[in-house]
């Protein structure tokens, strides 16, 4: 039996590093361990570090082959179906060709383990009781140990991740680690980091004070939660600061989905307050810079739409045309 280094010490440690995907590794290596290859085993479980729960499917173990879409349907439906009626956190379900964990947190689902018999596709799962016990522990500490990463990158007023999340998510993409590298090669979208600030917020609270300033900032989230997509990742970059890195085919496309969100908040009623707007400055992630340098230019690229009257949205590129074209000019005139 092969080995897996996945000690309760490195464990905590991916945990304390929020390195979810080193820790789904360490989870199918010992997995891999638990389970001989008579059997595919097929695990999915909700994004973490996500506000919405989306399932997907994750990896699988010792499988013979890839998954039909059908069959990866038919299981995402069964798992759906399946996970609001089953009174208990983690519970084991037997059928004729297969064995399934499921688990969840009061009612929302987490993820769940599929386990068929390769060399008896159509008999019975033979499983023994000590193999399902430690399946069932297992999947316990695992989804507890991500429940407790994904908590730890939430920021708990606006249920949006938190700051500390967002320098090392812009580090894989950077370095097109996990899930980020795959889409990159799969649709040839580029990243774009968006930095976004609520303009004149002291007013706000000066006028209105700190708890509808508050309800300010979340109703904000919500609105740009709804706005982006599942894949996006919406960060409280501070106060009354967002930072936004999404996926789109390029600069005109980042600035028309970065203007409607923009557009969004400027025509919200929000209670009391009435009008709220925002500036809004981007930059496409690249090769180019350090992650420091990034940051440094989309934030350059809100300030000019602070500067030039606020409520607009500013792409770094372009930023620097027009600072060529001045500093050009100047040339000229003296
Ligand atoms: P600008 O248009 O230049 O951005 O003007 P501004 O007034 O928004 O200026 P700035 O962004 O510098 O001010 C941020 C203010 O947001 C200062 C602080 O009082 C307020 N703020 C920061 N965090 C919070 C928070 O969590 N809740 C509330 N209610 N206010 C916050
Ligand atoms: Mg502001
Ligand atoms: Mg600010």
């Amino acid at each position: 039996m092969q080995t897996s280094n996945c000690g309760y010490g490195l464990v905590k440690q991916l945990v304390s590093q929020k390195k979810e995907n080193e820790l789904k590794q360490c989870f199918s290596l010992i997995l891999q361990d638990l389970l001989s290859d008579r059997f595919d085993a097929y695990f999915f479980s909700k994004k973490c570090c996500h506000v919405k729960a989306q399932i997907e499917f994750q990896f699988t173990v010792h499988a013979s082959g890839v998954m039909h879409q059908e069959e990866y349907d038919a299981y995402l439906k069964l798992f759906k179906n399946a996970i609001h009626d089953l009174p208990d956190h983690i519970k084991l379900l037997k059928q004729p060709t297969r064995t399934l964990f499921f688990a969840k947190t009061d009612i929302h689902p987490l993820g769940g383990l599929i386990i068929t018999n390769k060399a008896h596709k159509e008999g019975k799962v033979i499983l023994t009781d000590k193999e399902e016990g430690l399946i069932l522990h297992l999947l316990d500490v695992y989804f507890l140990q991500m429940q407790l990463l994904h908590n730890s990158s939430i920021d708990p007023l606006s249920q949006l991740l938190n700051r500390q999340s967002f320098e090392q998510k812009l580090t894989e993409i950077m370095h097109s680690e996990g899930r980020y590298q795959q889409k990159k090669i799969d649709q040839e979208q580029n990243w774009f980091l968006a930095i976004l600030d609520i303009d004149h917020f002291k007013q706000v609270n000066d006028t209105f004070g700190h708890v509808i300033g508050d309800e300010v900032i979340v109703l904000v989230s919500q609105l740009l939660k709804s706005h982006f997509r599942f894949d996006d990742l919406l960060f409280r970059y501070g106060g009354e600061e967002f930072a936004i890195l999404f996926m789109t085919d390029n600069s005109d496309q980042a600035w028309k989905v970065l203007d409607r969100a923009r557009e969004l908040i400027a025509n919200t009623r929000f209670p009391q307050v009435s009008n709220v707007t925002m500036s809004i400055g981007f930059i496409q992630v690249g090769d180019d810079y350090q992650l420091s340098e990034l940051v440094n230019k989309a934030d350059m690229a809100l300030y000019f739409s602070k500067d030039n009257g606020r409520n607009q949205v500013s792409d770094y590129q372009q930023l620097n045309i027009v600072q060529q074209a001045v500093s050009g000019s100047d040339i000229e005139l003296f």
